[in-house]
């Protein structure tokens, strides 16, 4: 038999198997299964070298030229002053903070225009069963900030916006209890978002009209 015991010795081959390897990486990526993952894998195989080039390079980038907003705690290309645009924005308004778990929560919530206030990135969701809740979201961070702002006066209002689930639900009454001692209650109110949006939405999955709903009727 070919390639098999006294033909000229084994044949080996190093295979690196790309495909099942990227595959596999893809597959680790927020929503994405692995049938997906492989349509990502062989959608790059049909691209021209030089846009894979370009992703390859992209990627090296990313982490580099990405820092984390030293007020809201979102990503955002780096910068010299260490504010994202939002943040540094003076036109907006410094009396509103909205908290929300993660960033494409921001984007969302900018693309429907209706908030000219400031954020804040949880960057994490608590569940009941949570031990040490404060570990996985960055509680001391908006403690500090509500402090700052505090301490100038300038907050009127903070906006809860997490997802309308038990999660969700969790995260914001642990956040309330955290921030509620920081606050002087006649002059800062603290509004949900969540009982704006139906039952089990999440605020990622929410279309304009439904956060410019839930912004209105939010209590
Ligand atoms: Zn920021």
């Amino acid at each position: 038999l070919a390639g098999g015991p006294g033909f000229g010795g084994q044949v080996r081959i190093s295979t690196v198997d790309s495909i099942n390897k990227l595959g596999e990486y893809f597959s680790k990526f927020p929503g994405i299964g692995p049938r997906q993952s492989k349509r990502f894998v062989y959608y790059l195989l049909r691209q021209r070298k030089e846009s894979v080039d370009e992703l390859i390079t992209l990627l090296k980038k990313l982490k580099e030229d990405t820092k984390i907003c030293a007020s809201c705690s979102r990503y955002f290309p780096s910068s010299e002053i260490g504010l994202c645009s939002i943040c540094a924005d003076r036109n907006r308004s410094n009396e509103t903070l909205m908290v929300v778990e993660k960033d494409i929560d921001v984007d969302n919530i900018e693309r429907s225009g209706v908030f000219t206030g400031k954020y804040f990135v949880l960057g994490g969701i608590v569940s009941p069963l949570d031990k040490n809740p404060g570990r996985k979201i960055r509680i001391e961070e908006l403690k500090d900030l509500i402090k700052k702002k505090a301490k100038n006066n300038t907050l009127r209002e903070i906006i809860m916006a997490l997802s309308a689930n038990p999660d969700g639900e969790e995260t914001t009454d642990y956040v309330v209890q955290a921030i509620s001692p920081l606050l002087s209650e006649n002059k800062t109110k603290i509004s949900r978002l969540g009982r704006g949006l139906s039952t089990g939405s999440e605020l990622e999955y929410s279309d304009t009209e439904t956060i410019k709903n839930a912004f209105a009727r939010r209590t």
